[in-house]
């Protein structure tokens, strides 16, 4: 019990005539606070000592944290004035209040986001950011729905760096991390969607989990039939390793959770964009994913359409902290 071992120093640190607590250590911080004015937490006093000392217990550790303005940030400590948290820049942050979340089975992510990094751009005008969000949204719901507690890493048009995505995945201790996407540019013509689908080459978890999410999204496309689908010649299930035989994306080099990139289709491709902007895609993309998700948490299923030898390619580096501007927390 942790608020047990909190007490313990604190009594220790008396003890020893020190009046001040041991600072917490390591990369979760200890939850003990002196004179809490939350209102959500209970306090107790000790009886040993003449000058009264007030701990403070909460319901476990809350890894993250939904701030006022639907801004989901990893929490590093709870401090007395609130939470210290890591911004979607990456920044060390006081948010004072939130709703506490304390853990999640799925992290998705929508790729992009905010107006420097938008993705690829329909010629509709649909930029990939709001096609991500969309699709990620609705496939949240839908895991939701089906009792899966799900975290998304962005849930509006703002600016979020990939370390500080990755690190919310490993630290709500997700099981699958989702990465989506719309692709550019545009290759040849085919028949079928060309649905690609990045894993970790270290991960046979994220393997799976590809294959798995693959299945589920390519036979749901394929149900457009209408669209002129463009498509690489090794669209499938794929590692893409740069030159030094290390992943690429950094959503997918850096998570410890297992972790997929799913490009979904061609956003570049005008007949696939103007597909895309339809709900009637957002509701069967989302309902593919989620139901590709839940068959990888809950089934043995071991997926399909991985394409041997994957791509060698150095990806540009993505949008950093000192590029990343910053959304109101609260
Ligand atoms: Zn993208």
């Amino acid at each position: 019990m942790r608020w047990f071992r909190n007490l313990t120093a604190i009594l220790v640190a008396l003890a020893a005539g020190c009046t001040a607590i041991p600072p917490p250590s390591g990369p979760q911080p200890e939850t003990t606070v002196t004179a809490a004015t939350d209102p959500t937490t209970s306090t107790s006093s000790t009886s040993t000592t003449a000058a009264p000392v007030t701990t403070t217990t909460l319901p476990g550790e809350p890894k993250a944290l939904i701030t006022p303005k639907g801004i989901p940030v990893a929490v590093r400590a709870v401090i007395e004035n609130g939470y210290l948290v890591t911004s979607p820049c990456g920044v060390p942050t006081i948010v004072r209040d939130g709703e506490p979340v304390y853990g999640a089975r799925v992290v998705l992510d929508p790729g992009h986001g905010g107006s420097r990094d938008v993705g690829a751009q329909g010629r509709n005008g649909l930029p990939e950011k709001q096609a991500n969000l969309r699709v990620a949204l609705e496939t949240a719901a839908r895991l939701e729905e089906r009792g899966i507690s799900v975290l998304l890493t962005r849930t509006g048009d703002y600016a979020t760096t990939i370390p500080t995505r990755a690190d919310l995945a490993d630290h709500v201790g997700a099981e699958v991390l989702v990465s989506i996407h719309h692709n550019a540019p545009t290759p040849g013509p085919s028949t079928r969607p060309g649905t690609e689908i990045f894993y970790q080459s270290f991960s046979a978890e994220s393997r799976r989990l590809g294959g798995v999410i693959y299945e589920h999204v390519v036979a749901a496309l394929s149900r457009f039939t209408e669209v002129a689908w463009t498509a690489a010649p090794d669209a499938g299930v794929i590692t893409v390793l740069n030159r030094n035989g290390r992943d690429t994306y950094g959503m997918i080099r850096r998570p410890r959770t297992p972790s997929v990139l799913v490009e979904m289709g061609y956003m570049s491709n005008p007949a696939e964009a103007e597909l895309f902007a339809t709900e009637e895609y957002v509701e069967v993309a989302a309902t593919a994913l989620a139901d590709g998700i839940e068959a990888y948490l809950t089934t043995d299923a071991p997926g399909s359409g991985w394409y041997e030898p994957g791509r060698i390619f150095t990806a540009a580096p993505g949008l950093t902290t000192q590029g990343c501007e910053e959304v109101p927390l609260e």
